[in-house]
Parts: structure tokens; sequence; C-alpha cells
């Protein structure tokens, strides 16, 4: 069993109660097997962490990945028209290699700014499970299912097809959901039936809720309730592990409906901030004890998938909205885009803390630079200096994926040549 030692780094466990304190951390195969002050043994690898902090991988409870090839393309348009215009026409082109090589940028741009698992709901999932595969990320994989047109069957046979060949894949590294879209895309008797098969199959659920108002209108319009009423109506929160996407336009009424759920919601500011969405209630979602994790959605919207902006934004969000400081602190985010987000994707009792005994998904951020001096409070640095890019060395059930900011499991130069040649034929002309 190959064994990694990790010497005088800060460590930052992200359990609750623990202090950041300076000490070693030793790997052994995909797990994490001791923490302590100091531990004087041999290791097939050695990391000097002086001047680093270590702490959980980030994960990234809301993507679509391989929408990467799209970032940047039609941003500042009001959202019919980026949808409608762009985005629609562009994805209608993209083929399964398309996707695999998105995923593969996606993948590219994660690892080399700390997230080390994540959600995503998107079509071709096989496409994205390889990459997943190849690229040695943790996932939670979604065939996203459109109910309006005819042939949900397909998709049904589709999402089907994803849990049966990829749930437990590399090493139990991709785990999968079933993922209708949306409510307003998904009528009450197709999701009805997925709901059912969740519930009698113990299948988890990804799906969007309440992103924008005019969603809220459209539902009201077809049936009299809001999205999170017709959901419950259909049955969804009763007993199934649900991962609720965005949640913006929630009433309090809507919030109280979701007490009790399992699983929780995917908050994504800075994708709802650029669209102009709204402010999710996060004040109220855990007064009522429901989780709530962080998600950058699609680069395609979100334009990053840097989730150190995600704990920016989501800290600001509140302080601004209660005018009040203290509405959601440094330690509060980076939990959110941690520990909070690996419940959401099922994965808490395996990740999103440093304990010995889970897998080894953790990031060294070096702390030797300007902005990330002096260290008064390292939960402060971490949420409000750090980016992406202060990321040194990213780690996923003890194998090394970025070491000195050179990516190791995958090959830059040929994904950025594959990206930048797919990206300009999808949107050619448009
Ligand atoms: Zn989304």
């Amino acid at each position: 069993m190959n064994s990694l030692l990790i010497k005088g780094c800060s460590i930052v466990t992200m359990v609750q109660g623990d202090k950041p304190f300076v000490g070693d951390l030793l790997i052994e195969g995909s797990r994490i097997s001791r923490i302590a002050d100091a531990i004087d043994q041999p290791a097939d690898t050695v990391i000097d962490g002086r001047g680093m902090a270590a702490m959980p991988g980030l994960i990234n409870a809301h993507n679509h990945a391989s929408m990467s090839l799209l970032r940047g393309f039609s941003d500042d348009l009001k959202l019919m028209d980026w949808l409608d215009k762009k985005m629609l026409p562009a994805e209608a082109r993209m083929t399964k290699e398309d996707i695999y090589w998105g995923t593969m940028l996606a993948a590219a741009e994660m690892i080399a700014s700390g997230t080390t698992a994540f959600a995503d709901m998107y079509v071709q999932m096989d496409a994205v499970a390889q990459a997943v595969l190849d690229s040695g990320m943790r996932a939670s994989l979604t065939r996203g299912m459109v109910f309006l047109e005819d042939d949900g069957g397909r998709r049904m046979a589709e999402a089907l097809d994803l849990i049966d060949n990829w749930s437990g894949a590399g090493d139990g590294r991709i785990t999968t959901m079933l993922g209708p879209h949306a409510p307003f895309t998904c009528p009450p008797q197709p999701l009805s039936e997925v709901i059912e098969l969740a519930r009698s199959r113990r299948i988890p659920v990804h799906i969007h809720l309440a992103e924008t108002v005019e969603e809220v209108a459209k539902i009201r319009e077809r049936y009299q309730q809001t999205p999170t009423e017709y959901l419950h109506e259909l049955g969804l929160f009763c007993g199934n592990h649900v991962l609720l996407a965005h949640a913006v336009h929630l009433t309090a009424d809507d919030v109280r409906l979701l007490r009790g759920m399992r699983g929780g919601i995917s908050h994504n500011p800075v994708s709802n901030l650029k669209l102009g969405c709204g402010v999710a209630p996060l004040r109220e979602m855990t007064a009522q004890g429901i989780t709530v994790g962080l998600g950058t959605d699609g680069a395609g919207s979100a334009t990053t998938l840097d989730m150190f902006a995600e704990v920016k934004a989501a800290a600001w969000l509140q302080k601004l909205v209660f005018g009040d400081p203290t509405a959601l602190s440094a330690e509060q985010a980076l939990r959110m885009a941690t520990i909070e987000s690996a419940k959401l994707l099922g994965i808490d009792g395996e990740t999103g803390t440093l304990e010995a005994g889970k897998q080894a998904d953790l990031i060294l951020i070096d702390l030797d630079k300007p902005h990330l001096q002096p260290v008064h409070d390292l939960y402060s640095l971490l949420a409000y200096s750090a980016t992406g890019a202060d990321v040194d060395t990213t780690i996923v059930a003890g194998r090394i994926l970025m070491r000195n900011r050179q990516l190791q499991s995958l090959d830059w130069e040929e994904i950025s040549r594959e990206a930048s040649r797919r990206a300009a034929r999808l949107t050619e002309g448009l």
C-alpha cells in the first residue's frame, strides 16, 4: 500500500469544534490513516507542508461540467436570449466526444482550483463518467431528464443505464442519482414515475428548483402551486435523498415544507448573482435544519468553477441582505463548501472533513504569498483572501492529482487543444 506523509502543515479539519493546528498527516492507500502533532515513520512520498494549509477538498454540489466548452460565449444577455439563441443551439451540436473533452476541461479547472468532488447533471453521461475515471476525481453523476417532448422512455432508460453501469466505478469514486431536470420541465405523470423509482430502488434525486421568478410564475399558472409545493405533493420529499439546486425563490411556507428532508440544497450564489436571479433564503433554510452546500452551476452560466469564489459570494450575500457582517461567517461558508456539500452528495461518511479513516481527499494551499500573510485567522484567509490559484496540491483517494500546480493525472496541452477546437465548432455562426 502506498503511503504519503505531509509534514508540518496547518491542518484545518473542518470537524465541528476543531481548531486549526500545525501537524502531520499520513495517508495510506486511499485513506487518511493518522493526523497528529508529529508523525515519525517512513513513507513512500513525503511532502514538506511548511507554509501550507491542508483542508478537505472542496465539493461542488451542482455542475454541468461539459458546458465549460461554452464558458464566456454568451454572457451579459437576458436569460431567454442566452438560452434560446446561444446555449441551446450550441448544445444541440455537442457530440459525445465534445462532452468528454468539455468534462476534461472542467476537471482540469476543478483540480487546479482545489475541487475534489462534484455533482453533475447532463446527457451522454458515459462520456462524463469516463472523464471522471480518467481525471481521478470523485463525482455524483445524473442523466438530466426533460419530459416536455416525446421520448421520456429513452431518457429513463439512459438514466438507469448510467446507474447500473457506473455506480461504484473507480473504486467507489463514482456515485449516481436520478435527475428529473426541474419542475417546469417535468409534468406530474413522468415525474411521479421517477419519484416512485427513486423510492423503490433507494436512488437519490438531483433536481433544479425555483431558480427564477419566471419558473415560479409558470408553475403557479399550470398547477396553482409553488414549485416546492408541486414537488412536495408528488411525494418527492417522502424518504428520498434529494439534492435541490438553487432554491432561490422559496416562500416561508416552502421552506417549512422542506423541514426534515433528506439531502438538502446546493446554493449557487455566483450563478444567481450573475444571472440576476435573486438570493436564496439561507437563514430560513438553516433555521429549519436543512443542509445547505455550495455549487457553481455550469461554467456556461457561472463562467468559473472556482469554489473559493462561491465561498466569498455566499458570505458576502448574506452579510449584504441582512446588513449584518455576522450573518454568515468564514468558517460557516467553508463548511458549506466541504462537509455540507458532502452531505448533499451522500458521501459525508467518506469525505468532507480531514479525519483518520476517511478517504484522503484534500488540498494544500500555499500561504507564502502577500495576500495570505500574516496568518491571524486561517478561516478568514481561506474564505476571503484565497482563490483557486493558491491551491498547490490536490489529492483524491490518496492519489496526487496536482503537485506544485502541475496537473499529474491530466495532459493539459491535449485538453486545451481539444477544448478550443471543439468550442470553435460548437459556436460557429451563433
Ligand atoms: Zn444547473
